[in-house]
């Protein structure tokens, strides 16, 4: 089985650009004494707002690889996909994200409920099991979860199929399991159940990506009570540790945290965690890395900052639109959007004031900054006069990039 390193961080590259900036942030965790694997992740999504395909991300990746001439452990991520649509990650990827939200609730077989209650009767009395677990809760977990299980069985074996199997007869992809894009965060004792029913279907699950309680708007920081949260977490790690060695799953599962960008209230909690328990962890952030491309873009002035006011334009004109498919995760203030005519009068520094995620900085406008995060899109239409714009003003993007990567998510994170 092809293994994750303890420590991963999943960076997305919404136009795959930025895989050399991002290295350059890698390269400063490892001069720091911190090792960590970096994650190419898209999902379907994204690649079918972009108008991308899975292999356009690998040729990205390993060319940024290759002209970097980093030797440091690096995957490609088929992020949030399901039997529908995995078809076409396969043969690019090697990190497969299946994501079964959608499938939570529905009827599990009876038959297949009963089994797993009776096959697993002793777990809410396992000796060292880090939740509290009774058997009417594990009832309830093996109804509202086993179809879903189930069904990440049916895509990890469907990745199975495609792949083959790699030189030593075993997987040459990580699997991991996602449940977090639904309303109703899983307990820890609901992810103990999940992580028995993936071990019993044979699913070599090597991170686990919850729901976890609070809102992950996208590109802002954290909204909910942090105290609980890092509670609810670190009982989920040791939930996942104990797991690995209870039901015989992978000695690397982890827990992975799929932020929404930029959860900086949380990161030095969850570094001290992990520290803590000696645990791994997976976080994806991927979108942080394009909001950093309109940052350096309006840094650079000039037709850098004309184009990073057009992005924005073209967002605002297209709100409805542009905010649809992410409505559940972002909490934009409409009336705290500036409009466009007011934003081109802007120069550059007011315009990187409201974007960059720098909450003490009182010009910081967060619903400006969800909205571009969003707006991605708007871009993609752009086409070759916004990948050109990228080029051209390449040293201020990157030196954005690499700094909001290392020192806004890496340093806080995995070094204490
Ligand atoms: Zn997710």
């Amino acid at each position: 089985m092809k293994t994750i390193e303890k420590y991963s961080i999943g960076t997305g590259d919404r136009f795959g650009r930025q895989g050399l900036a991002q290295i350059a942030a890698f390269k400063k965790a490892r001069d720091k004494g911190v090792s960590a694997a970096i994650v190419w992740n898209k999902s379907n999504r994204e690649h079918n707002l972009i108008g991308t395909q899975p292999a356009d991300q690998r040729a990205a990746a390993d060319r940024a690889i290759k002209e970097s001439g980093w030797d440091g452990s690096y995957h490609v991520d088929a992020d949030h996909v399901g039997l529908a649509t995995v078809d076409r990650f396969a043969p690019h990827c090697d990190f497969f994200t299946l994501d079964v939200a959608d499938f939570i609730g529905k009827a599990a077989d009876p038959g297949l409920v009963e089994a797993f209650l009776k096959k697993h009767a002793d777990l809410p009395s396992a000796k060292g099991l880090p939740a509290a677990l009774d058997a009417a809760a594990m009832r309830a977990a093996a109804v509202r979860y086993l179809f879903a299980v189930g069904e990440a069985a049916k895509t990890y074996r469907r990745v199975r199929d495609l792949r083959g199997l790699g030189p030593r007869g075993e997987d040459d992809f990580v699997t991991e399991v996602s449940m977090d894009e639904t309303e109703t965060p899983q307990s820890p004792a609901e992810l103990a159940v999940i992580l028995a029913a993936l071990a019993d279907e044979g699913v070599p699950v090597q991170t686990i990506a919850p729901k976890f309680s609070g809102r992950f708007n996208k590109g802002v920081d954290y909204v909910g009570d942090v105290g609980a949260f890092l509670k609810e977490f670190d009982a989920d790690v040791r939930v996942a540790l104990w797991a690995s060695t209870a039901f015989g799953l992978p000695k690397s599962l982890k827990l992975s945290v799929h932020s929404g960008s930029d959860k900086f209230s949380l990161y030095k909690g969850i570094g001290a965690i992990i520290r803590k328990e000696g645990a791994g962890l997976h976080l994806k952030t991927a979108g942080t890395t394009w909001l950093e491309e309109i940052v350096g873009l309006a840094e650079s002035g000039g037709d850098g900052l004309a184009m990073a006011k057009e992005v924005y334009r073209a967002a605002y004109d297209d709100i409805d639109e542009v905010v649809a498919p992410y409505a559940t995760v972002v909490d934009i203030d409409r009336g705290k959007l500036p409009s466009p005519d007011a934003v081109d009068k802007w120069e550059g520094p007011a315009l990187v004031a409201a974007l960059r995620h720098v909450q003490s900085d009182p010009r910081f406008n967060p619903s400006m900054r969800q909205l571009v995060h969003v707006g991605f899109r708007v871009a993609a239409k752009m086409g070759g006069r916004y990948l050109d714009a990228l080029a051209k003003h390449e040293a201020s993007v990157s030196r954005n990039v690499t700094l909001n990567l290392f020192e806004r998510h890496l340093a806080p994170l995995f070094i204490a």
